[in-house]
């Protein structure tokens, strides 16, 4: 990794100094268990359309892309209204509550670029995404965080009285939330936003691994005009490579993320890409419940090996009790398996892979735990 070094010998600004990047290694390791990514690649019906679907645009790459993505915002309201239909909700979307960028974390920064900034607060219940934080100082807003209990749920009281209390002008809900796999209820998203005069982002970039299947926070949208639902095709969707992540709120929301984004901001490349992601949607997401089948398997077999393990509704399982986090990170690493260490005391997070995957891994943990070095 390349690390921030010596920065003071330049003008930067004084609240960047001391902060660290993202982090998470990028090694090239056989088992790569470390970002909750999708693990499977994209079937071959997909990639062929996406082959097709990109050789129509070459020629055309003289000029700029869409700066509205309209074919991706409808595309994407098909799909969010799909998914609202099966869930039973009847919240109905159209292309003018869309929002989409470079991935979901230039969703959340434009978000916070037009709501947070210099002389604003952010509040956020932690531990979760650790770019909620960098995102915020980013902007020149201040973070605030609460500490979430020691099983790391959130109720509805908690998080109306800490939000009463701080009256930020964003606040961030993660649900399932990132590290813990944690999901909260609508009634804990309406707590928040009943508490404050700000905006609330509910992050479900993980939300399509929720069984049984939750409503999302779209469902409130209908009269709260400050509360945003941001989501990602990197997790369910498979499409981490391609950087692709939206919003959804009120009209009036979206249209303010036009003031801060930069024109042209989704090559007509990802566009074209992510359109056709979304018209095979239901491909796509045919390896969610393998993944969540790994993902039982592994909190299964962690548990039974001694380690507590935080009920998860994504596609990664925090799992505690662990001597030395760093140890066992290296350990596995020695192995061939990469998983994550979050900075959480005696804790570690380990996503979910393909089966082959979930035994290497496992078979690596039961190795470690018969005490070979
Ligand atoms: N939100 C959460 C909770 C995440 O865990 C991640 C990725 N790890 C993101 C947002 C950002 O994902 P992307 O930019 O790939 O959409």
């Amino acid at each position: 990794m390349i690390a921030v070094g010596n920065i003071e010998s330049l003008p930067v600004r004084s609240d960047l100094v001391g902060l660290k990047p993202y982090g998470a290694p990028h090694l090239n390791v056989p088992v790569q268990l470390n970002v909750n990514e999708n693990a499977y690649p994209l079937p071959d019906v997909v990639v062929d359309s996406m082959r097709t679907a990109v050789d129509d645009h070459f020629a055309g790459l003289n000029r700029y892309p869409d700066r509205e993505f309209t074919a991706l915002r409808e595309h994407l309201v098909t799909y969010l209204n799909g998914v609202n239909e099966r869930a039973g909700d009847t919240v109905e979307l159209d292309p003018s509550m869309i929002w989409a960028a470079n991935g979901s974390n230039e969703v959340l920064s434009h978000i916070v670029q037009a709501f947070g900034g210099p002389g604003r607060t952010v509040l956020g219940f932690t531990p979760s995404y650790s770019m909620h934080p960098l995102i915020t100082t980013g902007t020149g807003a201040e973070w605030q965080h609460v500490e979430r209990k020691d099983d790391f749920t959130l109720d509805a009281d908690t998080v109306a009285a800490e939000v009463a209390r701080a009256n930020p002008d964003i606040v961030f809900l993660c649900t399932p939330n990132n590290p813990t796999g944690t999901s909260i209820g609508l009634d804990v998203i309406e707590a928040a936003y009943d508490n404050c005069s700000g905006i609330v982002i509910v992050d479900e970039a993980y939300a399509e691994f929720s069984r049984p299947a939750k409503s999302s926070a779209m469902t409130l949208l209908e009269g709260r005009p400050r509360l945003v639902v941001s989501r990602t095709m990197s997790k369910a969707f498979a499409c981490a490579g391609l950087r692709l992540g939206y919003a959804i709120a009120a009209p009036e929301l979206i249209d303010v993320l036009r003031l801060v984004r930069l024109p042209y901001h989704l090559s007509e490349i990802t566009q074209v890409l992510a359109c056709t992601a979304l018209e095979h949607a239901e491909v796509l997401l045919g390896n969610v419940d393998r993944l969540i089948d790994s993902r039982n398997r592994m909190s299964a077999h962690l548990a039974e090996a001694g380690f507590t393990v935080h009920d998860s509704d994504s596609n990664f399982v925090l799992f505690g009790n662990i001597a030395s986090p760093a140890d066992l990170w290296q350990k596995l690493l020695d192995r061939g398996v990469l998983i994550r260490d979050i900075g959480i005391a005696n804790h570690a997070r380990v996503n979910a892979g393909t089966e082959e995957e979930t035994e290497a891994f496992l078979s690596a943990i039961d190795e470690i735990l018969a005490g070979s070095p």
